[in-house]
């Protein structure tokens, strides 16, 4: 039991009491805030570690039922930035002591791409003498391509289970060999074999979605003791099939309050992982990833995507900073981050203190 003097969580029934934390509004709603803001400081303390994000593309052979540059939609034009691109991403990520990229791409298991993210792992690596850490966000691949990205130097791997429940994912996704849950969380289970600290995540405030389903994603996190989870508020995409549902979603408003509430449980409940203050959040409310960081969160991903990729590059509708420059994006992250009580971390890799401990139990 996790205890305070207005604050405590009963280990007997985990499930009904974070759902009942999830739900919990107004002064109990306070209390949970601020009692994670607490545990986060005690635990992984001001710190704040930039991951600046490249889009590496929008290629996708993927058909998810919510996000905007799924397959079989003709909207975005289909790009794959230059190996100089990406380079140059990464000089900028450098020169202003960013500690670590995050390579995230549209899903492909052909062998060009396979070659080609390992090519620019090893391009990376050498040109920031080793320095830059790199996360790679890319989809579901096989044991053998994990481990080569592993050795070309990538060391943290993002894979969101999207939902943790079976029921739920279905719903989100063709029904069909290339979309299995099982071969998802097989996925995760490979990563972790791997030796890659391992993040997940999921979306919040989804159609057909109940706060019972996200105190179950709590409690997959937990199981799968995880170092790192990225999650954030679903955000509809008008050329999407979820879309159809638009009119049965919470709020915005109420699915950003959720997803707080998400990042404020799970930092009590996993005092020592890496969470994202997500974009998504940022989507929904104009301070939404100092929010976040003020509850749990300690992680934040700058985008690093040259601008003119940034419109086809949109999975949901509203993306924020899709004409701004990376330096002009620093420069008031930087100024928010303080006003939020934080501190960045510059030049540090911020690796996941969990997966610090738990490597170290073995
Ligand atoms: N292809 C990679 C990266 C996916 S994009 C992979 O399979 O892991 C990164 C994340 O964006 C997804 O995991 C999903 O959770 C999120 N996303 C996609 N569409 C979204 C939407 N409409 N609203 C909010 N988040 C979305």
């Amino acid at each position: 039991m996790i205890t305070t003097n207005n604050f405590h969580i009963s280990r007997h029934s985990p499930l009904e009491e974070y759902t009942r934390l999830l739900n919990s509004k107004e002064e109990a709603r306070t209390e949970l805030l601020k009692y994670a803001a607490d545990i986060k400081m005690q635990n992984v303390g001001k710190k704040v570690y930039f991951r600046g994000l490249i889009e590496y593309s929008n290629r996708c052979k993927k058909d998810c039922y919510y996000c905007g540059v799924r397959a079989s939609n003709p909207g975005p034009h289909r790009y794959q930035m230059e190996d100089s691109e990406v380079l140059e991403a990464a000089k900028f990520a450098l020169d202003n002591h960013f500690g670590s990229l995050v390579i995230q791409s549209g899903e492909r298991n052909d062998k060009p791409f396979i070659q080609k993210i390992e090519n620019l792992l090893t391009k990376i690596k050498d040109l920031s003498d080793g320095k830059l850490g790199i996360t790679l966000s890319c989809g579901e691949q096989t044991r053998e391509t994990y481990n080569r990205w592993k050795e070309a130097g990538a060391h943290r791997y993002l894979l969101r289970i999207e939902s943790s429940s079976e029921k739920l994912y279905s719903k989100l996704h063709p029904n069909d060999t290339l979309h299995s849950f099982h071969q998802r969380l097989e996925a995760l289970h490979t990563l972790k074999d791997t030796g890659y600290q391992v993040g997940t995540g999921v979306m919040i405030g989804l159609p057909f979605q109940t706060t019972e389903d996200l105190a179950n994603d709590l409690v997959f996190f937990q199981d799968l003791d995880v170092d790192m989870v990225g999650m954030g508020p679903y955000i509809e995409h008008k050329d999407t099939p979820l879309y159809e549902f638009k009119n049965s979603l919470l709020p915005l408003q109420n699915r950003f309050d959720l997803s707080l509430n998400m990042v404020a449980l799970l930092r009590i409940l996993m005092p020592k992982i890496n969470i994202a203050a997500t974009t998504a959040m940022q989507a929904i409310d104009a301070q939404g990833r100092e929010k976040a960081l003020m509850v749990g969160a300690n992680i934040i991903m700058p985008n690093l995507t040259p601008v003119k990729y940034r419109e086809d590059y949109l999975l949901y509708e509203d993306k924020p900073c899709i004409d701004e420059e990376a330096a002009e994006c620093q420069n008031c992250l930087e100024a928010r981050i303080h006003m939020a009580g934080g501190e960045i971390g510059y030049n540090e890799w911020g690796d996941s203190l969990h997966f610090t401990y738990r490597n170290k139990m073995h």
